[in-house]
């Protein structure tokens, strides 16, 4: 009974799905959009077994009865967890196997048949063609929840074929609920929930996942002290980067300098993603000029762009501190 239970917030997608019932207008098809680990495999697992529920979707689910006890253990014949075995991969060979070829099979129990394709954006456009043909004529029980972090990966044909719902992202206040429930330090929980701008998946990594946080860890040493970088250490940084870091080191840097203009508007008490760096970020404030700080977010935000083309990830990282460095010393 345990995944069922945490589904926080989304009031609104989830009356959507009450409304629809109701009104005997479920759609076929809806996209799940949202950043990873906002919750959207909670949320659609929520939703499935919701419609499935002996007691209905105004009281579901309610997690006694047999068909949400199946779904709660992911054994509901009639909720497919549609599975792909390459992280970077959902290949047309399995959409045609777990959706494709099963799908006029009527379903076991309730009255929907209910497929979860994990990552939908990993589908390349063969796939999704395959995918369309079902889209457009589906069996009257069936139903599609394409879960995905980026939606414009999708054709704009799958794309119409389907309601598109967004995650919302949780309150700040229950995402340190949740990170207290897990007894981590104070300060540290603040600044994770902040920085997850509302998505307890992230969150949760952070606090968790050594990993991930020696990552935040690194770079905002770096950050800190980046006036006084040499050469040598700038490139080791920037050596040391994994390309798929790269995104989340900028989102850090982001945020980082967007505390230093709030500090340096005098605006920043309470509301900063780094408030026990607040002696650094006032110092850097005074450092640095308006002007400069434009163009530190103007040069964080090329980096992005270059870091989605064929630009080598050291050299991105490396111009853009050596950039940031020489306002920071002007
Ligand atoms: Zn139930």
């Amino acid at each position: 009974m345990s995944e069922l239970k945490q589904i926080l917030g989304n009031k609104q997608n989830i009356e959507h799905f009450r409304e629809a019932v109701r009104k005997g207008k479920v759609s076929h098809a809806y996209i799940i959009d949202g950043p990873e680990g906002i919750g959207k495999k909670t949320f659609a697992g929520y939703i499935a077994a919701a419609l499935l529920c002996e007691k209905g979707i105004e009281e579901g689910p309610c997690m006694t009865c047999p068909s949400c006890v199946k779904a709660d253990t992911h054994n509901h014949p009639d909720i497919i967890w549609v599975e792909h075995e390459k992280p970077t991969v959902l290949s047309i060979d399995e959409i045609r196997r777990q959706v494709i070829d099963t799908v006029d099979i009527i379903p076991f129990y309730g009255p929907f048949k209910i497929y979860i394709i994990k990552d939908a954006q990993l589908l390349n456009d063969n796939g999704q063609n395959a995918l369309l043909k079902t889209l457009e004529e589906p069996p009257e029980y069936a139903l599609f929840f394409l879960l995905t972090d980026n939606c414009d990966k999708l054709l704009d044909t799958v794309r119409s074929r389907c309601i598109k719902l967004r995650i919302e992202p949780l309150p700040k206040e229950v995402i340190i609920r949740e990170l207290e429930k897990e007894g981590a330090e104070k300060a540290l929980v603040e600044e994770n929930a902040g920085i997850s701008k509302g998505n307890l998946g992230l969150a949760k990594r952070l606090t968790d996942d050594e990993e991930k946080a020696a990552l935040k860890n690194e770079t905002i040493k770096a950050l800190k002290n980046m006036s006084n970088l040499d050469a040598l250490e700038i490139f080791q940084f920037s050596a040391d980067l994994e390309r798929e870091d790269g995104a989340e080191v900028l989102s850090y840097m982001r945020m980082w300098y967007r505390d230093v203009a709030m500090v340096k508007n005098q605006a920043g008490s309470g509301r900063l993603y780094f408030e026990k760096e607040k002696a650094v970020l006032k110092r850097q404030a005074d450092q640095i000029t308006p002007e400069g700080l434009g163009r530190i977010f103007d040069a964080i935000a090329e980096a992005g762009i270059r870091l989605d083309t064929f630009v080598k990830c050291e050299a991105v990282f490396e111009a853009l501190f050596l950039k940031i460095r020489e306002e920071l010393r002007n």
